[in-house]
């Protein structure tokens, strides 16, 4: 089976682009169904790419630019056990540590998304090429990292947009426990595999817990979008006098109330609202309230670029309120993880936030996502998760 790429495609092959947008296949031969691996070439039969084929937006997934290669089974586990070494090799992978194990398309692997909790492991299989082996995936992450169990956890959206239904359950071997818990930074959460949201833990964000922690000594803090405390406990644990968490997830809430006693923190400095995020801020600005720490955490509110503008008025409103809460030399702690907001607009954003709030913005740190979700540079969608620590004048 085949694919004849148009000229613009072709160029984004050529530089090693994993991704071909419907539009950018010229021709298909030998109707290859969804999940079929088929030989990509240009308009003049040149060998480009083999690639996973669907029948979606992304038309293709391009998994390796070398002719000889073959794509079965074992290329995959050779895939798979380069992203497993990684992690080996940043320490990541222990018995009692969570990590990203394997990042799609940013490990050379499109399609696929492990992620390891303490024995147990996650995958998501986002392509109908990787769903039709995600068994064999599952067995052999398991054998490789000595995991108890695989439990899917395939991302409702993307499955259909990909033409996929909705896919979870175990995979392999036992089922997660309830209350398995993971350390990260030397503290301890619970993580609910199984009942949570997309994702057990925000894994991403680990190393600018610690970053934010330094900033923390004695602060009043404001921890909004906590999800299950993370943020929160990392400042109580670095000295913080008193934490605030906002988060609309009652049951993420709650979590966080128990990974707050995990950690042997005093509930009296910890207080949570269960709202929307945006009303509390006014509501708190209303109020009078102030804080020497805020920390702002949004969920993706740009997933593609078409959505950016929307989602950058978002951003640039929590962004304003939350300036208006920090009392003078507060320190704000401010994310994005949407990828169709690039790390200049997000500055831009935040900037602009400064001036309709009349303060100055010095940024102390920039922050990315942490090294088990590593950017790959032929695949700059790979970056999503910008960071400003900024200290508001
Ligand atoms: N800071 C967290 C991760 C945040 S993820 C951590 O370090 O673990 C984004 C969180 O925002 C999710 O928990 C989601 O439930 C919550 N959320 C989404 N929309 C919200 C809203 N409008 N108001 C408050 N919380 C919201």
């Amino acid at each position: 089976m085949k694919a004849y790429l148009n000229k613009q495609a072709t160029k984004a092959a050529d530089r090693r682009h994993p991704w071909v947008f419907s539009g950018g296949v010229g021709r298909l031969e030998g109707s290859p169904e969804p999940g079929d691996v088929v030989r990509v070439m240009d308009e003049t039969g040149r060998f480009l790419a083999w690639g996973h084929y669907s029948a979606s937006r992304i038309a293709l997934r391009l998994l390796d630019f070398d002719e000889s290669a073959r794509v079965d089974e074992a290329w995959w586990q050779v895939g798979i056990e380069a992203a497993i070494h990684r992690r080996r090799g940043f320490g990541l992978l222990l018995e009692r540590s969570a990590c990203r194990l394997v990042f799609g398309e940013a490990d050379g692997l499109p399609g696929l998304v492990a992620d390891w909790y303490s024995g147990y492991i996650t995958l998501m299989a986002q392509t109908p090429g990787v769903d039709r082996i995600k068994d064999q995936i599952a067995r052999f992450l398991a054998e490789r990292t000595g995991a108890l169990g695989v439990w899917e956890r395939s991302d409702q959206e993307n499955r259909a947009l990909e033409g996929l239904g909705s896919a979870g359950g175990l995979l392999y071997g036992a089922r997660p426990p309830e209350d398995l818990v993971i350390e990260e930074n030397g503290l301890i959460f619970q993580v609910d595999l199984v009942g949570g949201q997309k994702t057990g833990f925000f894994l991403d964000q680990r190393e600018n817990r610690a970053q934010v922690a330094r900033y923390a000594s004695g602060v009043q803090a404001l921890d909004v979008f906590s999800y299950t405390g993370a943020f929160a406990v990392h400042l109580l644990k670095a000295g913080a006098a008193s934490v605030l968490r906002v988060e609309s997830s009652a049951r993420a809430a709650a979590l966080g109330d128990r990974n707050l006693e995990l950690n042997s923190l005093d509930a009296s400095v910890d207080d949570k609202i269960v709202a929307d995020a945006f009303q509390v801020l006014r509501k708190l600005r209303d109020q009078g309230r102030t804080f020497d720490l805020v920390v702002l955490d949004p969920p993706k509110l740009a997933p593609t670029r078409s959505q950016a503008e929307r989602a950058a008025r978002a951003y640039k409103d929590i962004n304003l309120l939350a300036m208006k809460l920090l009392r003078p030399g507060g320190t704000l702690a401010t994310f994005s993880c949407s990828a169709g907001i690039d790390a200049d607009l997000f500055q831009k954003i935040v900037f602009g936030a400064g001036l309709d709030a009349r303060r100055d913005v010095l940024v102390l740190a920039r922050m990315t996502q942490s090294p088990d979700h590593p950017v790959r540079l032929s695949f700059p969608e790979s970056w999503y998760l910008k960071g400003l620590i900024a200290q508001v004048v």
